[in-house]
This record gives C-alpha cells, sequence and structure tokens, in this order.
C-alpha cells in the first residue's frame, strides 16, 4: 500500500513476492482464462510468464477487479506493422448484464478499453459456457442483501474436477447450489485486529462502510458448510495487517479444513 510504513508493508518493498500482493486475479492454465483484471495485472501477467489469453472473466463491477481491463488492449493488439490495431486473435470478455451494465455501458473509457478489444459474452446466472474440455457455470448473488445479483462466482468443471472460483463479495452466496467441490478459491474475509491484538477496525466501521461485508470467521463457516476437498482463500487486504508468513501461521489453524491462503504466484494443480 503505497506511503503505508506498516511492519507489512516495509516487509512487502523488500522482499516482493509472496510478501508483495500486486491484487486479486487467478489464471486458470486450461482455456487460458484470467478472472479478474486488477489494476496491476500486467506485471503479474510478465512475472508468470503468461504468453496467451483468450478469456477474461470479471467477477463484479468493484474497481480492485476491473481497473486492469487495459490488458485488452496488449492482449489484442496487431503485430506490426499495424494497421487497424486490433489484431484477429481478440480475448473473449465474459461477464454477467449486471456487470456489464456497471463496468462497460454508458461507461466512455471502459467502452473504449473493452468494446473494440474483445469479443463481449455475457453469462448471466444459472448459463454455462464451454471452453475446450472445460465447462462455465455463472453463479450470482446479491453483494447487498435484497439488492440485484452483482456479483458472480464461477464454477469450472473438468472431466471429474469442480472448482467454485468467487474472488470476492460471497457473503449472499446461496451455498446450496454449490456440488461437491475439489476447490474453492473464495473471498477471506476481513479481521477487526491484527495478529497481536490491536484494533483494525471500529464498530462504527462494521455498521457503516463494511456493512455488507463478511468477516473473516463468517468466511470459514461457509467452508465449515462446504467442506471443499481443498480452500484457497485470496482477496487478502492491506488493510487486513498480515504478513506472508502470518498466514502461513494461520493456516495451521485450520488444517484440517485443508485452508490455505493465496499468494502472488501461488500454483494450484486439481
Ligand atoms: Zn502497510
Ligand atoms: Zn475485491
Amino acid at each position: 500500500m503505497p506511503t503505508c510504513g506498516c511492519e507489512v508493508c516495509d516487509e512487502a518493498r523488500e522482499k516482493g513476492v509472496p510478501y508483495s500482493r500486486a491484487g486479486n486475479s487467478i489464471f486458470l492454465h486450461d482455456g487460458n482464462i484470467l478472472i479478474d483484471t486488477p489494476e496491476r495485472i500486467w506485471d503479474s501477467l510478465n512475472r508468470e510468464n503468461i504468453e496467451q489469453v483468450d478469456y477474461i472473466f470479471i467477477s463484479h463491477f468493484h474497481a480492485d477487479h476491473v481497473l486492469g481491463l487495459r490488458v485488452l488492449q496488449p492482449l489484442g493488439l496487431q503485430d506490426i506493422p499495424v494497421e487497424e490495431f486490433v489484431g484477429e486473435n481478440k480475448p473473449t470478455l465474459v461477464m454477467s448484464q449486471q456487470t456489464y451494465n456497471r463496468v462497460v455501458e454508458g461507461n466512455e473509457i471502459f467502452q473504449a478499453l473493452t468494446e473494440p478489444w474483445a469479443d463481449i459474452e455475457i453469462l448471466d446466472d444459472g448459463e454455462t459456457m464451454e471452453i475446450g474440455d472445460l465447462e462455465a457455470k455463472s453463479i450470482g448473488a446479491e453483494i447487498e442483501e435484497g439488492g440485484p445479483k452483482e456479483v458472480s462466482g464461477f464454477l469450472f468443471r473438468e472431466e471429474d474436477k469442480t472448482a467454485f472460483i468467487s474472488p470476492d463479495e460471497n457473503r449472499h452466496f446461496d451455498l446450496e447450489r454449490l456440488p461437491k467441490l475439489d476447490l474453492w478459491i473464495k473471498e477471506t474475509g476481513y479481521f477487526t485486529e491484527t495478529p497481536d491484538g490491536e484494533l483494525l477496525i471500529t464498530e462504527r466501521a462494521e455498521e457503516t462502510s463494511l456493512t455488507h461485508e463478511m468477516e473473516f470467521e463468517e468466511s470459514v463457516s461457509q467452508v465449515r458448510e462446504i467442506k471443499p476437498d481443498r480452500v484457497v482463500m485470496t482477496e487478502i487486504e492491506e488493510l487486513f495487517r498480515r504478513s506472508y508468513d502470518e498466514y502461513k501461521e494461520l493456516e495451521k489453524r485450520y488444517s484440517k479444513l485443508n485452508l490455505e491462503f493465496a499468494y502472488d504466484g501461488m500454483k494450484i494443480e486439481l
């Protein structure tokens, strides 16, 4: 976090990955699918030597998941000599109608960043698409209780393996819609205190700005309910004031749940 002098940020600046974190994004090598585009996605794709992105799935409209959409330009740029700028192999950008309405429609900047540079495909709650041997199903949920379904989780199946990827805003997902999962990549949820017991978030903040957000313990209870074979928790905010090593410690407490915390460059095989 720029300007922050806390121990976690100092350590991240000094040591880099896995202590530093460039945002919540997942790359599915089968199908070359990128899920969410935080603003530093350019660096993350370069760092991980990703050479091809065919699909970008967007979970919801929040800035930390869409501000990197300009990555569509380098992905879709024609080889030189450039004639029309946009090449023939445009990535496919997948999102719900809700997300499209919030991010692209009526927004001059995002229209220019997306519409010429990608084939946009709408995938609404309950809909499925096939990508090679993969099946991707969208499961929608509300971000605010009683509101529209503004967040999408993506249920991927290949052969007998099933993974649910819901990077953020997990609070209102209807867990009864989920099948038996081999893997769930999900939101961590916020912490109210540092590991040393220092207050991170006041009660007033919980009642106002964080009223729609989920606490870590609530996120763990979702895991207890679903019991996936493996859980990787992401959406790890700077505000949580926890280092890579502290998450490793915390994992030990939840080893029975096969719970791990994500870090940049983490590789998962199913
Ligand atoms: Zn800090
Ligand atoms: Zn987020």
